[in-house]
């Protein structure tokens, strides 16, 4: 027998989408940020994203306004990886009986607050009973903001792997507020991440972005999907990657000085493994990386930084060469 925990979260879905069927209309099925359907002659695309109550967060260190934040902030950001523009979502709640209804509302209220940002509306959804977690999945819509949707597939050996932002920043303020140590600014990241939509789209609307993914897992972790579905390789320089300043900060703070860890390692920890940041990874022509990196900083204000290059060389992510010992976050493993 194979348990979910013997074959990971991403084998237990490969063996699951053996049952996916097919139709003429689906442009792209599972294994990407979002499907991608022909309807009525648009594109449409959708995505789905869970959150549940012990897995993606607790009551004690999640206030109601940014559980709702965060489960849309998921779901908008798979629109982001694809260069779209949301639309409207649905929502389904599950609860025990003794949930006060006035924490919903304010998990609504932090919900809402995200989708009127981003122009999307909330038009259906489902209600359901539990023994006691709160569950909630919200499925979104939408559709290409420019004349193409980019997927995870399109990256090539020589290609240039760029991040947006500041990988790291959510797992740190995770990490900060389960240890009740002071990091406002990385808490803040972590429990009102905003997604790239906008970037997204930009990147959409330059051809030298090949290949696309948000940062839900971790930076090794969807750098591997990204390589895995361009059935090429990837190889991330951890000297690259970005620390955020309070990222730096914390990690030379007295709390974490105190655990005995290099200040350095700590920090790269967080960027090439925490999850939940919602920045882009993005492969692109490597002759153009340069003016697009200066492109995006001057547009957004933002870094669009290299920390890596795909090669044929090898299958999947690896780190300075090397195959990395945990990639990032699996819910079986
Ligand atoms: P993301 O992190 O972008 O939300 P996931 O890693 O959750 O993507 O999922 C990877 C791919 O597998 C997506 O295309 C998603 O739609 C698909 N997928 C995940 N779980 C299931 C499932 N239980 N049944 C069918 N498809 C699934
Ligand atoms: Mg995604």
């Amino acid at each position: 027998m194979d348990t979910v925990a013997d074959i990971g979260e991403f084998g237990i879905i490969k063996r699951l989408s053996a049952y996916a069927g097919a139709h003429p209309d689906v442009l792209e099925g599972i294994g990407d940020d979002c499907a991608v359907v022909r309807m009525s002659g648009r594109v449409v695309l959708v995505s789905t994203d869970m959150f549940v109550e012990g897995t993606h967060f607790r009551r004690a260190t999640a206030e109601p306004r940014a559980i709702g934040w965060k489960a849309a902030a998921a779901a908008l950001s798979d629109i982001a990886a694809m260069g779209g523009s949301p639309t409207c979502c649905l929502v389904s709640l599950g609860c025990g009986r003794d949930t006060d209804a006035a924490f919903l509302e304010s998990l609504y209220r932090g919900m809402s607050e995200l989708l009127a940002e981003c122009g999307v509306a909330l038009v259906g959804g489902d209600t359901t009973g539990t023994d006691g977690a709160l569950a909630l999945d919200v499925v979104v819509l939408g559709e290409p903001a420019g004349q193409r949707y980019v997927t995870r597939k399109g990256a090539r050996p020589g290609d240039v792997l760029a991040v947006t932002g500041w990988p790291g920043t959510s797992a740190a303020g995770l990490c900060a507020l389960e240890r009740g140590h002071a990091a406002p600014e990385l808490v803040r990241a972590h429990r009102y991440p905003r997604p790239r939509i906008v970037e997204g789209q930009w990147f959409c609307a330059h051809d030298a972005v090949r290949a696309m993914i948000d940062l839900s897992d971790g930076l090794v972790s969807d750098a591997n999907h990204l390589a895995e579905a361009s059935g090429t390789g990837v190889d991330i320089d951890p000297e690259q990657v970005p620390l955020a300043p309070a990222l730096r900060a914390y990690a030379t703070g007295p709390e974490r000085s105190a655990a005995g860890e290099s200040v350095e390692a700590a920090a790269r920890a967080f960027a090439l493994t925490g999850g939940e940041d919602y920045e882009l990874a993005v492969a692109v022509a490597a002759g153009q990386a340069v003016g697009l990196i200066g492109a995006f900083k001057e547009r957004f204000g933002v870094p669009l930084s290299t920390v890596g290059q795909f090669t044929d060389a090898w299958f999947g992510a690896r780190v300075a060469g090397q195959s990395p010992e945990r990639g990032g976050f699996d819910h079986f493993r």
